[in-house]
């Protein structure tokens, strides 16, 4: 199978740390932005770079950037450029636009417009950190909709040596237990007798109120 092909237009903070991952990764990356100064910066990381504005529909083409799978549009701050650049490559008929927004009307306005995928990394990532402040055991929280969350949590002292089955947090929490990381193992398909060990982690999918009970309940 051919290696999907990634373009990302603005190569600023978050632009450059997914250009960098994706050709870390082995991915083929074209990496477009305006300011020459971070195309020379990123050319020595990924297989293509290039100085362009995206607003120019002629350059984009040029550029051959309908033969690309998918494209992230990572301008955050000129939202008129962000809303410009989604709409010329949905009428190049990109299979997959991912684009970042500055605020929930930016995202609208880009949902709108076709985009397949909204990104606001400032928000989520203020929304992982408040969960980790008011619960340390929670490693990490991904949102998967309006209504509900995974939750990636330490076992806590109170939870360690009781099995799923006694800790019993679907009635108690209306919760569910997805799976247990265990160094570097992955059970995806716990037992309810599987007991839990000192820094076992838990994936938890829920409801989010759910969850911010279960999240606080275990601090007790
Ligand atoms: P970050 O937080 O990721 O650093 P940001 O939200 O501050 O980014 P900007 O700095 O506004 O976003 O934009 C990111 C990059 O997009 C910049 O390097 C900028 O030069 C580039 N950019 C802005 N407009 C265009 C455009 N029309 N065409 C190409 N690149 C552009």
């Amino acid at each position: 199978m051919p290696r999907k092909q990634y373009a990302i237009i603005g190569i600023g903070r978050f632009g450059s740390s997914i250009a960098k991952t994706l050709s870390e990764m082995g991915f083929d990356v074209l990496a477009i932005d305006s300011d020459e100064h971070r195309i020379q910066e990123v050319s020595k990381i990924v297989t293509q770079a290039v100085t362009a504005d995206s607003t120019d529909e002629e350059a984009l083409r040029s550029l051959g950037l309908r033969n690309f799978d998918v494209v992230v549009v990572a301008i955050g701050e000129d939202i008129q450029s962000s809303i410009l650049t989604t709409l010329i490559l949905k009428e190049m008929d990109i299979p997959t636009i991912l684009v970042k927004a500055q605020n929930e009307l930016h995202g609208k306005v880009l949902t709108r417009i076709g985009a397949d995928k909204v990104i606001f990394p400032e928000r989520d990532m203020g929304v992982r950190v408040a969960h980790h402040l008011t619960s340390p055991n929670v490693l990490d929280y991904i949102e998967i909709s309006e209504e509900y969350s995974i939750v990636e949590m330490k076992a806590s002292e109170a939870m360690i040596g009781s099995n799923l089955k006694e800790l019993d947090i679907r009635v108690r929490y209306s919760c569910n237990v997805m799976a247990i990381k265990r160094g570097n193992q992955m059970n995806i398909a716990p037992s309810p007798d599987e007991r839990l060990k000192p820094d076992d982690i838990l994936v938890i999918v829920g409801q989010k109120n759910d969850l911010l009970k279960m999240e606080l309940g275990l601090e007790e």
